[in-house]
């Protein structure tokens, strides 16, 4: 049986999307080993939402290939969608799977290993070439020879792309070639089905519900990695939280690049033209038809719809929601949400800045008072809800006053945790060219006043659930200062042990405890009610 190492950098789509590839070379036949020497095949798939991601995903790669220098390293995700070409010069490399190719990671495997069994011996080549041509999704007879040269031409439009807007290709190097799978991802309109049907924990599995981002945040990558938003079927999110319940999982997340506009593509119509220009308008209202019910799948148009099937799948307990941008929060949106028992109040809100100024720039769309809005309305309909969010110091033309602004914002609102990050100059993006870049020195300084902050604000939200009775979801067992403990999630996404005496198995179990102290690692503890 041939072994495969996964690894995974960046977000949990990213993780996602590696379990799904995971699960495809499981169910081919691969055994799934530790990403250590020993395996034929390495999978990294890479990042490239900062040069620090950038560089890991490079170093992974190498470091695979250093572990087993006759192991297939396969690049895929947004690295290698947006740096695919350098990558194919990259001799440690032998596939490269863009965004969008995901799907097709086995057939693409076994398109190399034919080509390199054709490779070994020539003989074999035209039995290669025809089982390749054969393999190929949407191919054409007379486009599969030209797949097996150097310069292939575009492979048949295999997802409403334009032609010559995918690109599965071969190339030539000194380790006997490889398998660029590309499509131009801007281009791309259908949301690729990827699936999972377990997860390890069995607890808690993060659902993929959307995929891409229209908003072209001036410091962001994500656009040209990611292209515009494509929404997932309702009925293979519903078929696979099913699934995932049969499996025992009693908690989803529900995620995406850019959450907030599940169903934009749904109400456009999956025609209609999804070009940049045309799509650069704020998500549509996931508020509008708020008081409709979906009867079926069929009838979901907007996240919170989705929210709503989901909710009615018998064994799960409670529903997160990954990042959510501001303008989808009104009234109506949060009373809805409220009703839904299920729904966990832990919301993330991207800031990015506190400074009106920066977030102009940022191309953000919204102000520090209307973000101040959207959190007063959460605080609403949810008792003391735990908010986090993501703030960028150090962002070009940021002035120590923009700072401040910013840090004051943060102070005020009362995170339970801000998520920090020095600003990255991503070229591409129009604030890789705004002049007075900042030093890495200032963003360092700017983002270690942030962290202070956060560790003060994350200790005294958790104070607030002391001596109180609260509901954990039991993930796994841990140990903490020598002692065992089995360990789980508030709703609000607070940790808390439990002692674990005798035999028990509260594992995946809702328990009830009344807490006593906080324990190392921000943990509070309590005994089980
Ligand atoms: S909303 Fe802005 S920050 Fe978020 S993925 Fe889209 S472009 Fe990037």
């Amino acid at each position: 049986m041939k072994k495969a190492a996964l690894h995974n950098l960046g977000c949990k789509v990213n993780a996602y999307e590696l379990d799904a590839m995971q699960q495809q070379l499981e169910a081919a036949g691969y055994e799934i080993v530790p990403f250590a020497p020993g395996a034929d095949l390495y999978l990294i798939n890479t990042c490239t939402v900062t040069n620090i991601a950038d560089r890991k995903s490079r170093q992974m790669l190498h470091r695979a290939k250093k572990m087993n220098p006759d192991a297939l390293v396969i690049a895929a995700g947004c690295y290698a969608q947006v740096k695919g070409a350098d990558l194919q010069k990259d001799d440690v490399i032998d596939i490269v799977l863009g965004n969008d190719r995901k799907s097709d990671l086995i057939r693409v495997l076994q398109d190399f290993e034919a080509r390199r069994a054709a490779a070994a011996d020539p003989a074999d080549r035209n039995r290669a070439d025809e089982s390749t041509s054969a393999d190929r999704i949407g191919a054409d007879e007379s486009t599969s020879a030209d797949r097996i040269g150097v310069d292939a031409i575009p492979s048949a439009d295999r997802n409403g792309a334009d032609t010559n807007t995918s690109v599965d290709r071969t190339w030539e190097a000194e380790s006997g070639g490889g398998i660029l799978s590309w499509t131009d991802i801007s281009k791309v309109k259908e949301y690729e089905e990827l699936k999972i049907s377990h997860v390890d924990t069995h607890t808690r599995a993060f659902i993929k519900v959307q995929d891409g981002c229209n908003q072209f945040c001036s410091y962001c990558i994500i656009p040209f990695a990611r292209g515009r938003v494509r929404s997932r079927k309702p009925e293979d999110v519903l078929a696979e939280v099913r699934d995932l319940a049969h499996a025992g999982c009693r908690e989803v997340v529900l995620s995406g690049i850019h959450l907030s506009s599940y169903g934009v593509d749904f109400q456009k119509g999956r025609s209609a033209d999804v070009s940049a220009e045309n799509l650069s308008e704020e998500p549509a209202s996931a508020a509008e038809n708020l008081s409709e019910e979906p009867s079926s799948a069929a009838e979901v148009t907007n996240l919170l719809e989705l929210i709503r099937l989901v909710s009615r799948v018998e064994g799960i307990e409670r529903i997160r929601l990954g990042s959510l941008e501001p303008g989808i929060i009104t009234e109506e949106f949060a009373a809805a949400l409220a009703s839904i028992q299920k729904v966990c109040p832990h919301f993330h809100l991207s800031l990015q800045s506190g400074c009106d100024r920066t977030l102009k720039r940022m191309n953000r769309r919204y102000t520090a008072a209307e973000y101040r809005e959207k959190c007063r309305i959460l605080r609403k309909y949810f008792e003391d809800p735990a908010l986090t969010t993501d703030v960028i110091t150090g962002f070009p033309g940021e002035t120590e006053e923009d700072f401040l602004a910013s840090r004051d914002f943060v102070e005020e609102i009362h995170f339970f945790e801000t998520h920090v990050f020095p600003y990255s100059r991503r070229a591409g993006t129009r604030a890789a060219s705004f002049p007075d870049q900042l030093t890495e020195q200032v963003k360092k300084e700017r983002s270690r006043v942030l962290l202070e902050l956060d560790a003060t604000r994350r200790r005294e939200y958790l104070e607030k659930f002391l001596h109180k009775k609260i509901e954990i979801l039991v993930e796994e067992t841990m140990e903490i200062d020598g002692r065992d403990f089995w360990v789980g999630y508030t709703k609000e996404y607070q940790r808390a042990a439990i002692p674990r005496t005798g035999e028990e198995d509260l594992q995946n179990q809702l328990v009830w405890l009344e807490t006593e102290e906080i324990l190392e690692g921000n943990v509070l503890f309590g005994n089980i009610l």
